[in-house]
């Protein structure tokens, strides 16, 4: 039965086609790819220059705001592509790369679940094809370019009290937030303040996630900035020249990767932003070209609707010229009864009151989804422990309120467990001839009343306050030109407003930024609400004390 395998066990016993196969099924010739490993390989981005095929439809997963109950956005993005496969779609999924640290602190991946994974699951989650040490490399070149400028001179003039480029590592390691360097004496660097983040939280791997080709990324990586001098001027990487080895570091990694689903649907894994400081999705080019070699292209944006989908939309849409044909929102019974109230402890018990009142937050989002004029369809992600009673309400729910629903099991099941969501889905798209689609702001709305849209009619709330600190920011990056850019929000997924213990749909609130970074070489501007950590920690237990090696060699305790 499936409860007695784990996700580590079902992805080994899988038989995986050797990923040839996967390329020629999507008739690529051997010009567009590049082996790594008999399961994974490098998609060149000529891919994308055959202008005789025609774009596919773009199906956008999101979910409702997560709760520790689990939603899985990421098994129903597999599930479905596998099912759409199933009714006869050529559909191709694209996916974020897992970032490796965090596999060491809390159990479970990024690659799906159950029946709807991603092959080879270890290695994705694990080094995969190296993309991460890449942008770490990167990223750390410019680091020490800048230290070294100061040391032998310093003829920008920059402020070392004020640099705002820190290292980064793919590790999560608390005790590298904030760090002393450039001790040891005049031989060894000046010494200051400095701090490491975890490198899915790199200005670079959004830009990544965001460039045409390695031409754009090296003149998005020649923006960034990266200090400020005596006299408070802005330096960016332009200043100091460092943009171009930057991009030959990263040439491999701007191309997007090919493997499996446990189905043998073809999945483009490449670049994993931070859904907090970034817009939380994978490459604008992994994206591009499954839409290119695909009927149907089904993707994921991080969180809930509130933070993946408007970001994805506003951000990723905008820059790429995308547009969704339709949105999946996952939810689950449990996660909406723990937007009613319930503890999770008592999940497992049938609660109609709480799930009619949690059912309040899902609402929301689906007024959301309207707004932006896109189509979309709720999936109901089947956990073995939802009651009969609990599924008939919540699909009353959905019907009185005239929100497209479908159950889907794609867990236990795998691609036939979605069917029924897939043929809903292919209805909804193929059925819809009108365009309705529009972004929530204009990016040369001023920076107020781009959050004012984004708080009012995203979150439900009354408006946004700026703390005194913000205030000043938004004059200075109104000063140098930098406002008229998209805004990528930095807020708690847990709940629609800025404070996580609000569950449900809240009301009657402020949401107050307290900071803005402009990230101005991947064209958005981070606007800061609560406190965001970049550099995770490891929990009491650390996942990684319970993994290792079995006699046959293979890999235990990771999932
Ligand atoms: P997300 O992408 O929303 O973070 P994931 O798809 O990664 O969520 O799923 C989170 C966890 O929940 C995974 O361990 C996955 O195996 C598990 N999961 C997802 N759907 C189900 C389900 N229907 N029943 C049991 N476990 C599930
Ligand atoms: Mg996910």
């Amino acid at each position: 039965t499936t409860e007695s395998l784990s996700d580590i066990q079902i992805a080994q016993a899988a038989e995986m086609k050797p990923i040839s196969d996967i390329a020629r099924n999507l008739d690529l010739n051997e010009d567009h790819w590049d082996a790594y490993g008999k399961y994974k390989a490098k998609l060149n981005l000529s891919v994308l220059d055959d202008t005789s095929r025609k774009d596919g439809k773009l199906i956008l997963v999101t979910a409702i705001n997560p709760t520790s109950a689990g939603e899985g956005k990421t098994t129903m993005g597999v599930g479905l592509s596998q099912a759409l496969n199933r009714i006869g779609k050529r559909t191709v999924l694209a996916l974020r790369e897992p970032s490796l640290g965090p596999n060491f602190g809390l159990k479970g991946g990024a690659a799906g679940g159950g029946y709807s994974q991603v092959l080879p699951m270890e290695d994705i989650n694990l080094h995969f094809t190296g993309d991460l040490h890449a942008i770490t490399t990167a990223h750390n070149l410019l680091a020490t370019l800048i230290d070294n400028h100061i040391f032998q001179g310093n003829e920008l003039n920059i402020d070392s009290r004020q640099i705002i480029w820190k290292r980064v590592l793919d590790m999560s390691d608390r005790a590298l937030r904030n760090i002393t360097i450039g001790l040891g004496g005049r031989n060894h660097g000046i010494p200051r303040e400095d701090g490491f983040d975890i490198t899915a939280a790199s200005e670079i791997m959004a830009i990544l996630c965001l460039a045409e080709d390695l031409k754009d990324l090296e003149n998005k990586l020649k923006d960034m900035l990266i200090a400020y001098t005596f006299d408070n001027q802005p330096v960016y990487v332009g200043d100091l020249k460092a943009q171009g080895a930057m991009a030959i570091v990263l040439k491999e990694a701007i191309k997007p990767n090919l493997v499996q689903t446990l189905e043998n649907t073809p999945a483009i894994i490449h670049g994993g932003p931070f859904a907090n400081i970034a817009h939380g999705c994978n490459s604008l080019l992994a994206t591009r070209m499954a839409l290119k070699l695909g009927e149907y292209a089904v993707t994921e944006a991080g969180f809930g609707v509130d933070l993946g989908a408007e970001k994805f939309i506003d951000i990723k849409c905008r820059k790429g010229e995308l547009q969704p044909s339709a949105v999946v929102v996952v939810a689950t019974i449990r996660a909406l009864k723990m937007h009613g109230g319930v503890e999770r402890e008592h999940l497992g018990e049938e609660n109609l009151a709480a799930l009619e009142a949690g059912f309040a937050n899902l609402e929301r989002h689906a007024e959301t989804l309207r707004g932006f004029g896109l189509p979309f369809i709720v999936a109901i992600n089947r956990f073995s422990l939802d009651t009969q009673a609990e599924v008939e309400l919540l699909s009353k729910l959905c019907e009185d309120r005239g929100m497209p629903f479908a159950e889907a099991d794609v867990w236990g099941q795998g691609g036939a467990g979605g069917e029924d969501l897939a043929h809903k889905l292919v209805e909804i798209v193929e059925g819809n001839a009108h365009d309705t689609f529009k972004y929530l702001y204009d990016v040369e709305d001023s920076v107020e009343d781009k959050l004012h849209r984004i708080v009012t009619e995203v979150y439900g709330g009354l408006g946004v306050k700026l703390t005194a600190q913000a205030q000043r920011q938004l004059q200075e990056m109104e000063a140098h030109g930098w406002d008229k850019l998209p805004i990528c929000m930095a807020k708690t997924p847990l709940s629609l407003s800025d404070d996580p213990t609000q569950k449900g749909r809240p009301t009657n609130f402020h949401v107050t930024v307290r900071e803005f970074r402009p990230s101005l070489g991947a064209g958005f501007i981070v606007a800061l609400t609560g406190n965001v950590l970049t550099m995770p920690g490891l929990p009491k237990v650390p996942a990684a004390l319970n993994m290792g090696l079995d006699e046959e060699g293979n890999i235990y305790g990771l999932f």
